[in-house]
């Protein structure tokens, strides 16, 4: 895992980033964030910048997710709790309000930011944030991916390249999890991948399995020869 800014940050020249729909204006330091990102390393090369203002934009990702980001780029730590949970104040207000309850929908808003996530992770073509969503993902409980609302799976068909990490995962659990009417919503890209699934295990119904932390790598990005992270 690449877990360090680069040596040879100096930290002096920065980069404007307008980041969603409303363009909200991030500054960050150039050598550290190229050095985590080919994305940002190509935006910031030579080439590129001589028909640029010193402004990057990224339309298709959003502030809060951009921020875990910036975050992720000092610190080598993806901390989805420095996002602000939008359904707090309205947790505390409800009569019906129980613990299990509150942990239910925690979860559910994690694994949607974690989601958001990896699709930015992909944009952004940095593969060491995508296989750290994937081992916080897989990390959030004994059945992680229920906690992935049929909004997010089909967010993710609709927003990641075919037989990524997080496509494999997701549809390695809900082949064998699903029902006939949860699925009926799912895209007809999802769907497609779920059924090759499905067939996979009624022609070898032994790789039936729910994925769990320990099969994390079996959905990660590596290079050649790079170490795995699990047997
Ligand atoms: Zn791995």
């Amino acid at each position: 895992m690449q877990k360090e800014v680069s040596p040879q940050s100096e930290y002096v020249e920065t980069l404007n980033v307008l980041v969603g729909p409303e363009e909200q204006l991030f500054t960050v330091h150039k050598d550290a964030i190229c050095h985590k990102s080919p994305f940002f390393a190509a935006a910031c090369s030579t080439q590129w910048a001589e028909h640029q203002d010193g402004t990057v934009r990224l339309q298709f990702v959003e502030p809060n997710t951009f921020k875990l980001y910036i975050h992720w780029v000092y610190t080598a730590q993806l901390d989805i709790s420095i996002i602000e949970l939008p359904f707090y104040e309205k947790l505390e207000t409800q009569p019906q309000k129980h613990p299990a309850w509150e942990a239910t929908c925690l979860r559910i808003h994690k694994a949607s930011l974690l989601c958001k996530t990896y699709v930015a992770a992909d944009v952004l073509l940095d593969r060491h944030l995508k296989n750290e969503v994937i081992d916080q993902l897989l990390g959030l409980s004994t059945y992680p991916l229920d906690a992935v609302s049929e909004d997010y799976v089909n967010y993710i068909w609709s927003n990641t390249h075919v037989n990524s990490g997080i496509r494999r995962c997701i549809a390695d659990y809900l082949a064998p999890t699903t029902s006939a009417r949860d699925a009926k919503v799912l895209s007809r890209e999802a769907l497609v991948d779920l059924v090759a699934r499905l067939i996979e295990l009624r022609d070898y119904p032994d790789l039936a399995y729910l994925p769990g932390f320990s099969d994390r790598c079996k959905y990660h990005e590596h290079v050649e020869g790079e170490k795995r992270c699990t047997p």
